[in-house]
């Protein structure tokens, strides 16, 4: 059957990437984690002190970034390299995750981002999540999904997870954070956090993580037999 594009948006921790990454395994498509690249990316700022108000200095570093997936055989999923480092574990920090909408809201740092993720979708048979992939990167994509749940759930989710890597984490910097993180990804000015107008909406508040993932490949699905 055809190959096609999904795309996963959505608020900052709905689950989109496990969501894709069940989709992905199942179809045998590629998992695209389009946050991990701006996570990355802010890494890198941060160690080289990058000045990121600075557009020179913006400029001069992208040129520096090499940014690449690797499949991990052991742990079945893609991961991140910066300048052929595995930065997979490092990026998911709450210190990066502070600063990494302010850097995605650039517009050079989006459109060096966009061109590579862009780059991946080529031959189709491709899962990404982010912020504007439905709406900016692949706006012809075939299955739209647009992900949201209820705060306290979000963040209860999300603290659970940085609370597993990081004791020291308080649910009220995770809240904080995934609030800040959520208002600068809807109000930038270049490629805002909005749902498109073709996606469908998927609150996952009561659902569990197999009812979720039965929905979002039966909706696949149907809309591959549809041939749209
Ligand atoms: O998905 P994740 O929470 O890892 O994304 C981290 C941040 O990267 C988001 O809060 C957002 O600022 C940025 N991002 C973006 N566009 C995307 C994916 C992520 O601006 N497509």
């Amino acid at each position: 059957m055809k190959k096609i594009i999904v795309t996963i948006d959505g608020w900052s921790s709905c689950g989109k990437s496990t969501l894709a990454r069940q989709l992905a395994r199942e179809l045998n498509y590629v998992y695209v984690d389009s946050g991990a690249m701006y996570r990355a990316i802010t890494l890198y700022f941060l160690r080289n002190h990058i000045d990121w108000t600075d557009e020179r200095e913006v400029h001069k570093a992208l040129g520096e970034i090499h940014l690449d997936f690797h499949f991990n055989e052991k742990t079945q999923s893609s991961e991140m390299y910066l300048n052929d480092e595995n930065v997979e574990y490092v990026i998911r920090d709450l210190v990066i995750a502070e600063k990494v909408s302010d850097v995605a809201a650039i517009r050079e740092v989006r459109e060096f981002a966009v061109a590579q993720q862009q780059k991946l979708g080529k031959k189709k048979g491709i899962v990404m999540d982010g912020r504007d992939i439905g709406t900016v990167v692949f706006p012809d994509a075939e299955m739209k999904i647009f992900m949201t749940a209820d705060n306290a759930v979000r963040v209860e989710r999300r603290f659970k997870e940085l609370y597993e890597k990081n004791p020291n984490v308080t649910i009220e910097e995770v809240k904080n954070n995934l609030e800040m993180r959520d208002y600068i990804d809807s109000h930038r000015e270049v490629s805002p956090l909005r749902k498109a107008d073709d996606a469908v909406v998927l609150d996952n508040t009561k659902l569990t993580e197999d009812e979720q993932f039965k929905l979002a490949l039966g909706w696949i699905h149907d809309r591959k037999k549809a041939g749209k």
